[in-house]
């Protein structure tokens, strides 16, 4: 999108933010120029890099979900600020080098598209690769996974960032939360830096509901959880978007048991196990080390409990909830401690959906989540946790925060009909 046409559409969102009054904002960014100005450099303080932001909408986590329903704010009109705490957006998909999306289509016809497909799709074209033929229905299901190129879609995903005139933050975590008379003040902390936001809306695409956690709102997890996995290549150089040998194509992988994504320790903790596996098999095999992800990947910590618990029966049923925004697909996947667990597939024609409220903290208000940590029970959430159904919920995610920003209401209190009407603009399948 032009940025005229983002500057219209923000002039459209009148008073957006004109509630946010009794909040003083102070920008106190300032740069020693004293070289160039010819005056004697001053020292910079600790508090030069802090900064506030008055936004619409601040999406916390800029993973496989976050990325997508960021594009889809600032393409809304509304202003926008991606936070992400690593040094690239696409999460699980780039970072954790799980870069076979998956699934976009059921039963010989495409079920998710919109921005996360546009995404794929464009990362696969400029890479010289192939997209899956999505009229067959493969006799395995990952077969219509798309490989693409980790690098070129984390890349991409800034471009569109910008064109959507979403700003992003990286290396940045919101450190306390509160509600205001507009909406939240979020104060988060950088390496140098502080920042205040104040918005409207507020997005969780933590993957573990972090901020849902940092409001005391009530979570879920099991005693049990999957195991992470750290991704690497031995002996052979990675080829992103392309197969890498025999299989699905995937990059080498070993179980972290007991990986947690829940904060910086147990991050730090799955990391240096990881790594000290790969070493352990690079001793052993006398292999030479190609390709390493700079972090482990996390299949499960917490899901929300929102305001409807999706099942396992509701996924494997295909019920078609009545405020559904999404579909999604794929076997219920629940990795045990020894190998992968059998998988449940869905029976032919099955096409699991998911309900707003599944995205809706109980009780909230002005707060989403999008992503892995939708409001789902263990066995559902084992579909449901897949990269195009946490793309098609960080757009359903991004569609309604920013219509609830423009309205000065809540998602929950939006007319579906306009929050299903600005997907299908936007190019997401909605269910009928
Ligand atoms: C090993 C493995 C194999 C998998 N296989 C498949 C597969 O074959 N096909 C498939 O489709 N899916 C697969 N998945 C599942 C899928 O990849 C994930 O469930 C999905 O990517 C999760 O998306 P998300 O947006 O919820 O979280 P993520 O993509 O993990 O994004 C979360 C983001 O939030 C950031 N973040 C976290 N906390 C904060 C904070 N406090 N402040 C700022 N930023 C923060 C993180 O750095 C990250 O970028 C697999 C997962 C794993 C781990």
């Amino acid at each position: 999108m032009k940025e005229k046409e983002i500057a219209d559409r923000r002039n459209f969102l009148k008073g957006s933010m004109a509630g946010a009054a009794g909040l003083v904002v102070a920008s106190t960014t300032s740069v020693a120029l004293g070289a160039e100005s010819g005056k004697k450099q001053k020292p910079a303080l600790a508090t030069d890099g802090n900064v506030t932001n008055k936004v619409d909408v601040l999406v916390v986590g800029g993973g496989t979900a976050g990325t997508i329903a960021a594009i889809q704010s600032g393409r809304a009109g509304a202003k926008t600020l991606l936070m992400e705490r690593n040094s690239q957006l696409g999460g699980t998909t780039t970072t954790g080098g799980v870069s076979f999306p998956g699934l976009f289509d059921a039963w010989g016809k495409q079920v998710i598209a919109g921005i996360g497909w546009e995404l794929v799709r464009e990362s696969v074209e400029l890479d010289g690769g192939k997209l899956p033929d999505f009229s067959k229905v493969p006799d395995r299901h990952w077969k219509n996974q798309v490989r693409v190129n980790q690098f070129l879609y984390a890349i991409l995903a800034e471009e569109k960032c910008d064109q959507a005139g979403v700003q992003i933050a990286y290396y940045e975590f919101p450190q306390s939360i509160a509600k205001t008379t507009a909406g939240w003040q979020v104060d988060c902390v950088g390496f140098g830096t502080s920042r205040r936001v104040l918005c409207k809306q507020i997005i969780d695409c933590t993957g573990g509901a972090e901020v849902v956690g940092m409001l005391s709102m009530p979570r879920l997890r099991g005693e049990e959880t999957q195991p992470g996995s750290m991704l690497f290549k031995l002996d052979k150089a990675n080829n992103p978007g392309r197969p890498n040998g025999p299989g699905s194509g995937l990059l080498d992988s070993l179980y972290i048991h007991g990986a947690d994504s829940t904060n910086s320790r147990t991050v730090t903790a799955a990391n240096l196990t990881g790594r000290k596996a790969v070493l352990k098999k690079v001793r052993a095999t006398k292999k030479r080390l190609m390709h390493l992800q700079p972090e482990a990947g996390f299949r499960e910590s917490y899901r929300i409990l929102g305001e409807t618990v999706i099942t396992e029966g509701d996924y494997t049923s295909g019920r078609v909830f009545e405020d559904a925004v999404c579909y999604a697909f794929y076997p219920v996947d629940v990795h045990k401690g020894t190998g992968f667990a059998a998988l449940e597939y869905l029976e032919r024609g099955i096409v699991p959906t998911i309900p707003l409220r599944a995205l809706i903290p109980k009780g909230s208000r002005n707060l989403m989540v999008a992503g892995r940590c939708v409001s789902s029970d263990r066995y559902a959430n084992g579909g449901l946790r897949v990269q195009a159904s946490c793309m098609a919920m960080g757009q359903a995610a991004g569609v309604a925060a920013a219509l609830a920003a423009v309205r000065g209401t809540t998602p929950l209190e939006l007319p579906l009909s306009e929050i299903h009407k600005l997907l299908r603009e936007h190019g997401a399948i909605v269910p009928a």
